[in-house]
């Protein structure tokens, strides 16, 4: 039984499914090597959360600024006091390698094991700049597999404490100016969020969480020291989770949030898949949010063609409609966002699709969210009256910041937000 399991089976026993406390018996290989790893690095009592940075770590770098060890199949491959800068590599003619520098390494999960904490540095590239520096606490993990008579896949994977990953999601979700009492809600509903990934879906795949709003946006440790707000709110709500009475008893739950509802929360099961429980059905009036820029948003205008083409780029099958030329909004919710959309394009064909999908094909930041008008201007669509950022299940973010500016407290925001709810401790 691994590190993972016995955390997770001993302290969250009470609040999450037995079953799901049963040792791994396939792809652990991740959390194996924990013997190897420092007690420095592992040692502060929470479970330890597996993070993909990137899923094409090809052209990726990193760095340890002291001594490291590089370890597969619990073998050291390579060690020494410091680790400059050094590439990660393929070869679509060497389809069994890898390579690290200037090691050739065999396709298997490599560890990039610091000795000290917080010296771990990872170069990301980005699509449209330089590749971006983020500093991390726990350890790397290179999971390089094969593909037939392909170069080999190479992911980027972060190992870190629950406790020491939060910090770095309180960074990427809220502004800096966000009140302290912001921020500990936010502790709690990531914390939630991480521990629930990890005990469902993460135990069936080599990571538990992205790092992105796929997820929950993590930034490492840049930035980040003790006197800082997201350390100081990680640190004062340490081990607190939302749970909710099930038939089984209380248990954690998926503490979806987004950025702005605009004016209600809706329920999850309009656009996750997930079933409908009461923290998550929606029908939450939040007004707090006006304090935002998101609370109402538009207009916003894209070309038919820019939009036919996003959409065709994610969903390949719709090229069948040639130009998008009328859009039609169905399955209005009580608050007026339509869930579907009806697609007219230039070949007289249809598709319904669901305006949560096509509002993410187009850009999910350029269209804030599905609850809006879609006005046909002939040459382009315009969308107008926005309401909110984000998909509006759950938690508000600047719900929470506007009712934190009046003096409301964590939990009892939380049990706004995901009614029926209630804090606990899980460790
Ligand atoms: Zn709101």
């Amino acid at each position: 039984m691994d590190l993972r399991t016995v955390a997770l089976c001993g302290v969250l026993a009470t609040i999450v499914p037995a079953a799901n406390c049963t040792p791994r018996t396939t792809d652990n290989s991740s959390t194996a090597p924990h013997e190897h790893v420092p007690l420095a690095l592992r040692a502060d009592g929470s479970p330890m959360v597996r993070v993909l940075l990137r899923s094409d770590a090809n052209g990726a770098a990193l760095a340890i600024s002291g001594p490291f060890q590089i370890r597969q199949n619990s073998q050291i491959i390579f060690q020494g006091p410091e680790l400059p800068r050094t590439k990660i590599r393929v070869d679509a003619g060497d389809p069994q390698h890898f390579y690290l520098g200037r090691h050739r390494l065999p396709v298997a999960e490599t560890i990039v094991l610091p000795q000290k904490p917080g010296t771990l540095v990872m170069h990301l590239p980005t699509a449209d700049g330089p590749a971006r520096r983020h500093r991390y606490n726990g350890y790397g993990v290179i999971a390089a597999t094969k593909n037939q008579a392909a170069a080999p896949s190479v992911e980027l994977i972060n190992v870190v404490s629950v406790e020491q990953y939060l910090p770095g999601v309180l960074t990427g979700e809220l502004f800096p100016s966000f009140h302290e009492e912001a921020f500990k809600t936010q502790a709690i509903a990531a914390r939630t969020y991480v521990l629930y990934e990890m005990i469902t879906v993460g135990k069936n795949r080599h990571y538990d969480v992205r790092a992105s709003e796929a997820s929950q946006v993590y930034r490492g440790i840049d930035g980040l020291d003790p006197s800082s707000k997201p350390s100081r709110a990680t640190l004062a709500t340490r081990g607190l989770v939302c749970t909710w009475n099930s038939p089984m008893g209380p248990k954690i739950f998926c503490t979806y949030y987004s950025s702005a509802c605009g004016g209600m929360t809706q329920k999850a099961s309009n656009c996750m898949p997930t079933r409908s429980i009461p923290p998550l059905g929606g029908g939450v009036r939040c007004d707090y949010c006006k304090v935002g820029s998101s609370y109402r948003w538009g207009p916003e205008r894209i070309s038919k063609s820019e939009l036919t083409e996003r959409v065709v780029a994610r969903y390949p099958a719709l090229e069948s409609l040639g130009q998008i030329r009328t859009i039609t909004a169905q399955n209005l919710t009580a608050d007026g966002r339509p869930l579907k959309l009806q697609l007219t394009g230039e070949s007289g064909e249809q598709f319904l699709i669901s305006s949560y999908a096509f509002r993410l094909a187009i850009d999910g930041h350029r269209i804030r969210s599905n609850h809006c008008k879609i006005v046909d201007l002939g040459h382009d669509f315009e969308f107008r009256d926005g309401r909110g950022f984000g998909h509006a299940v759950g938690m508000c973010q600047w719900g929470v910041e506007g009712q934190s500016r009046h003096g409301a407290k964590a939990a009892d925001m939380l049990g706004f937000y995901y009614p029926q709810s209630s804090v606990t401790r899980a460790y």
